[in-house]
């Protein structure tokens, strides 16, 4: 018997059909002698929907009350899912975040998982049944409902694996693994049998949002073995014990690691670029941009400073999250005396695209490759930044898709080219 945790994604969960034929397939786990518990998100845009009703209500609505609401989706379907559980036959429940309860800190719609109660969830899996856990959501310490950020489903089913010691945490979600890049963009993107935590990690983080970034974290935290696979697989297709789709790893997994160069390339179009121009060429002038938009709980991303002119000042460029802009200006503005800038110019026309690879760490040139490909392409780089397994670069982000195709190519990612 092995102990396993299903995660079903938006369009997994899409409709009474979709969730019938996840029943079906729990069922088959259940009757191979697993212990299961199943983390659900709510149907494909749902959540969408929910946040929408939230802005239309205040712009400026509560944060405790946003939860309240957009938690909602995945209440509807962890209790769908265990009626048609019930329906085919197999004794089933629902767990809500505040029954179980998944403990959670207070910062809402965008929580942290503090500790799982196991011992109600224990019990009902011991006597057979199917637990039904909604994904996203947790409870504080003062007994109000969480969210833990957007695609944090992710997130719940990790942290139960984590608490359940289970063998395996199953991800079913509307690819069959993941690529070298997002199939959708480019048809020729490879699966992957393996991928290593730390490049899931930063692939998640620069914009492959086939597994939210904390969810990789964690798994690589608490060494859960986490598989991407399809949910949109027949009744033939193989069981997920003999592993269809793409195990997150750790590196002693990989054989041929040193031959694996670039792992994947991801894009995101969700950040803005800000320029402050003729900022003053002095100790102290970059604490007085940042410091502000650090206690505004702004994160920022790519940072260039010029050098300076002979004027003595200097222009610094630096990417935020797009949806941060608006308040990302008004607190650069507030501050405005302090730093000293001319002007403020912003963009949000923008796309970071990022190459990554632990084969980075012992090869030169990835960069370079980088550049001159979409030099070739008459693609202007705009800021660039890397660590040691990643290079990212922002560029105009009507080239985003034939950037990434053409770097796709440029590092022998390309199906045809596998070996
Ligand atoms: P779910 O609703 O199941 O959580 P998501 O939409 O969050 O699904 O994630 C799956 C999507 O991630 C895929 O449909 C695919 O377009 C996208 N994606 C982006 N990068 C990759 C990648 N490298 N490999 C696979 N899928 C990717
Ligand atoms: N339903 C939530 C979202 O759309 C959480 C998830 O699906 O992972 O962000
Ligand atoms: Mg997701």
């Amino acid at each position: 018997m092995a102990r396993i945790v299903m995660k079903f994604g938006g369009t997994s969960m899409a409709g009474i059909e979709r969730i019938r034929s996840v029943a079906a397939r729990v069922k088959r786990e259940v009757a191979a002698g697993n212990q299961v518990a199943v983390v659900v998100s709510a149907m494909a845009g749902e959540t969408d929907r929910l946040v929408g009703f939230c802005r239309e209500a205040s712009a400026l609505y509560d944060p405790k009350e946003y939860d309240v609401v957009v938690s909602a989706g995945e209440q509807i379907t962890s209790g769908l899912l265990a009626i048609a559980l019930q329906a085919a036959g197999v004794p089933a429940r629902s767990w809500l975040g505040w029954q179980l309860a998944i403990a959670t800190s207070d910062a809402h719609a965008s929580a942290r998982i503090e500790n799982i109660d196991m011992a109600a969830l224990e019990a009902s899996l011991a006597a057979g049944e199917v637990a039904v856990i909604p994904g996203f959501q947790g409870v504080d310490a003062e007994g109000r409902v969480t969210t833990l950020g957007r695609g944090g489903s992710d997130t719940s089913a990790v942290a139960m694996a984590a608490a359940m010691k289970a063998d395996r945490c199953d991800i079913y979600t509307d690819v069959d693994g993941v690529y070298t890049t997002d199939p959708r963009i480019v048809p020729r993107a490879r699966k992957l049998k393996k991928v290593t935590y730390e490049e899931m990690l930063e692939l998640a983080s620069v914009g492959a949002k086939v597994l939210q970034t904390r969810s990789v974290g964690l798994a690589m935290k608490e060494g859960v073995r986490v598989q991407v696979l399809s949910s949109f697989t027949g009744e033939d297709a193989p069981m997920a014990d003999t592993l269809p789709g793409t195990m997150i790893v750790g590196e002693e997994e990989i054989d041929d690691m040193e031959s694996q160069l670039i792992t994947g390339i991801a894009h995101d179009k969700n950040e803005a670029k800000i320029t402050l121009i003729a900022v003053p060429d002095k100790p102290g002038a970059v604490a007085a941009i940042f410091a502000p938009l650090a206690a505004a709980n702004i994160n920022v991303d790519m940072i260039i400073q010029n050098i300076a002119h002979a004027a003595r000042s200097t222009d610094v460029t630096f990417t935020v999250p797009a949806a941060d802009l608006a308040r990302s200006i008004e607190v650069l503005n507030q501050a405005r005396g302090e730093i000293g800038f001319a002007e403020l110019v912003h963009d949000t026309r923008v796309a970071k695209i990022s190459v990554v690879g632990v084969g980075m760490r012992s090869h030169a040139g990835v960069a370079s490759t980088m550049f001159s490909t979409l030099g070739e392409r008459g693609i202007n780089i705009q800021a660039i930044s890397t660590s040691e397994i990643k290079v990212s670069v922002l560029i105009e982000e009507d080239y985003t898709e034939l950037a990434v195709r053409v770097l796709h190519t440029a590092y022998g990612l390309d199906a045809e080219d596998a070996a």
